[in-house]
């Protein structure tokens, strides 16, 4: 059962086609692998899975609804498709803890007590309940993007979106937040993930889709990818990485 599509999504900005008919479908509890070089429109492509990026022409569909394409609308779904970026952009006034119970109180309008419950048990579980109180500036990047993606999950999306989140860290602190990503695949989260971690893509994908100039050249099982898949872009990307 796909939880999330795409189909035939095109964009432009000025007169550059940046998505030249993509379509894409992300099943419930998959892991799709998102690849290709940079200025591809990776980036593009997933912010326009959750409104961020209006499209020019195309349908995007969530759980076999063809969504209306309104900020209005984008609002009320917006909850249910998660995104984490590559800087963490938390809010630097605000505790780990408020920045985490900040949607789900806002946008969500949900109780505080249940909720500050739930987000204190996600901050253990990632090994971060001694910083519930702390200012993000006090944390290390790893630190600050594993809380990210807690403040992710504490809207119970069914659906996360990644984009490079682990590009800005340190090598150090990139295994910390990959492992985080690890344990949610295992629980069965739906994702679709861009990354250049080639070794972590490889682990955690089952489906692997590449793209290139604003077009899915290839999309297959991630191991097929990485073993046998002979598209000479891939092979050429392949190798620019090792
Ligand atoms: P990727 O994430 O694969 O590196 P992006 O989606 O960020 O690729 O970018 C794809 C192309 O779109 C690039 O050529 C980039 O310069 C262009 N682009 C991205 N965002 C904008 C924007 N807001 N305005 C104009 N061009 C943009
Ligand atoms: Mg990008």
């Amino acid at each position: 059962m796909s939880v999330l599509e795409a189909q035939n999504i095109h964009k432009k900005f000025g007169k550059s086609d940046i998505l030249k008919g993509v379509s894409l479908t992300i099943d419930k509890g998959e892991v799709l692998v998102l690849l290709g070089p940079s200025g591809s429109g990776k980036s593009t492509l997933l912010r326009t899975l959750n409104g961020l990026e209006t499209i020019d022409s195309g349908e995007i569909i969530f759980n076999d609804r063809i969504l209306e394409l309104s900020e209005l609308a984008w609002q009320k779904i917006r909850p249910e498709i998660g995104m984490v970026f590559q800087s963490y952009d938390l809010f630097p006034n605000l505790t780990v803890l408020d920045n985490i119970l900040l949607g789900p109180l806002k946008v969500q309008k949900r109780e505080k007590t249940a909720v500050a419950s739930e987000a204190i048990a996600l901050l253990e579980r990632i090994g971060l309940a001694d910083k519930a109180e702390s200012y993000p500036r006090e944390l290390s990047g790893g630190q600050k993007q594993r809380v990210a993606i807690i403040r992710s999950l504490v809207m119970q999306p069914q659906v996360l979106l990644f984009d490079e989140v682990t590009a800005s860290l340190d090598p150090e602190m990139v295994r910390e937040v990959l492992s985080v990503i690890q344990g949610l695949a295992l629980e069965g989260m739906t994702m679709l993930i861009v990354t250049h971690e080639m070794n972590f893509a490889r682990q955690v994908a089952d489906r692997v889709i590449f793209m290139d100039a604003g077009q899915i050249l290839v999309e297959t099982n991630s191991e097929a990818f990485f073993t046998t898949e002979d598209n000479p872009r891939v092979k050429q990307f392949l190798s620019s990485l090792a």
